[in-house]
């Protein structure tokens, strides 16, 4: 099969480098289309890049990332660019990785969506536009069946914009959808996280704050955290989403000395049905969705993988497991105050950026929404 060629915005960034680490063998996709801000602009790659490679999936230049090392990155914000290499056929459609203002990212975006190029995006600028489906590709795949609508209100033709939530919720959302499908309503939940450093970008936290410290304010963070889930657990009505009511979401949301790998400490609280630790676990230990039904290339073959162990599971441990993909729990057990508590784990750049951004453009491939 020849495979889509695809490009990246924000490419010399730290979801960006994973992007590229992680489409290196895709048997669909294939990279061939780099943009960045216009200090890289004009720069081949790998100079581009320099000291800043920083993905954990093998070395720039090397067998994880052969061809991408030589492109000229463009600049991300020059459409234009975009719009000859889609002519020449060297690109279908962007991964948007970009960190800038949110309101330049939204209209950036939009832009590529109008000039007829799909957007499938990392930012959070667009998270909260009525007609963009906020996709985690096991909970609300039937979210990107918004997409015809979407066009239809913008006047779009092929382009159109989809985008994937908060790393921050990546671990909790996977556990707690399975419950609900499993027809327990869950009312409410107070989640702690422990959020790794490269959720901040690069550099990020100046080392002289996050070295033998906590920091316990991540701007935006809990209230991305809290809501985020109302979206995706919302349905389209009309011409747009309507948020479900409930489950109230408390966040605590911390930065730690860890690299890689977000951890959510989680205590929840069911309606009048409650299932004991057993039946959570079966839940969990079951779950598939559409992705694995679809036999997506970056699905994880089992989503959500308990840890019997006390002490998992842990970021350092954990976050890699199925290609990264997978969300790793354990520590489930009676909470005094609310029905249960567990801890779940899951890698933020490949689960919670990159690799959850290739999920989803798997999916909308598969739905017919790409290529
Ligand atoms: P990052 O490491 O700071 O990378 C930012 C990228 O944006 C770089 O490629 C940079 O290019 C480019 N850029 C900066 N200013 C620009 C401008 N004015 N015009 C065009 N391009 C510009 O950030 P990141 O952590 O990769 O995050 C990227 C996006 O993903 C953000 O929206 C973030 O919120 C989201 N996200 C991140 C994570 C995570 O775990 N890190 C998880 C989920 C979502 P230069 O190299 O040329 O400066």
């Amino acid at each position: 099969m020849e495979k889509i060629p695809v490009g990246i915005l924000g490419a010399t960034g730290m979801v960006g480098q994973q992007y590229i680490a992680l489409l290196a063998n895709h048997p669909w996709f294939e990279v061939r289309y780099v943009a960045a801000s216009p200090r890289s602009a004009g720069k081949v790659y790998q100079e581009a890049v320099g000291g800043r490679w920083n993905a954990t999936r093998g070395d720039l230049g090397g067998p994880n990332s052969p061809a991408v090392a030589s492109l000229t990155v463009e600049d991300a914000n020059d459409v234009s660019r975009a719009m000859a290499a889609v002519k020449r056929g060297d690109l279908a459609f962007v991964f948007s990785a970009l960190e800038m203002e949110k309101d330049e990212i939204k209209h950036l975006e939009e832009r590529y969506a109008a000039a007829g190029i799909p957007v499938v995006s990392n930012a959070s600028a667009n998270r909260w536009t009525g007609d963009v489906p906020m996709l985690i590709a096991e909970v609300n795949p039937d979210h990107a069946d918004i997409i015809p609508i979407q066009k239809k209100n913008r006047g779009w033709d092929k382009g159109f914009i989809a985008v994937k939530p908060n790393c921050s919720i990546q671990s909790y959302m996977t556990p707690l959808w399975a419950l609900l499908q499993a027809g327990y309503e869950v009312q409410r939940i107070i989640v702690s996280t422990l959020q790794a450093i490269s959720g901040a970008g690069y550099p990020g936290v100046p080392s002289l704050d996050i070295i033998d410290n906590i920091v316990p304010f991540i701007g935006g963070e809990e209230e991305k955290t809290e809501q985020e889930p109302l979206k995706i657990l919302g349905s389209i009505t009309g011409n747009s989403f309507t948020n479900a009511a409930g489950p109230a979401i408390s966040a605590h949301c911390n930065r730690v000395p860890v690299i890689d790998g977000h951890t959510a400490c989680v205590s929840l609280e069911f309606g009048a049905k409650k299932p004991s630790i057993d039946e959570i676990k079966r839940i969990w230990t079951s779950f598939k969705a559409l992705p694995q039904e679809l036999d997506l290339p970056m699905a994880p073959k089992q989503p959500i993988i308990i840890r019997e162990e006390p002490n998992r599971p842990q970021p350092r441990k954990d976050r890699d497991k199925d290609k990264g993909m997978a969300v790793s729990v354990g520590r489930l057990r009676p909470c005094n105050v609310f029905d249960f508590r567990f801890v779940a784990v899951s890698h933020n750049t490949v689960r919670g950026a990159a690799g959850g951004g290739i999920l989803n453009a798997e999916l909308l491939k598969a739905k017919g929404y790409l290529g």
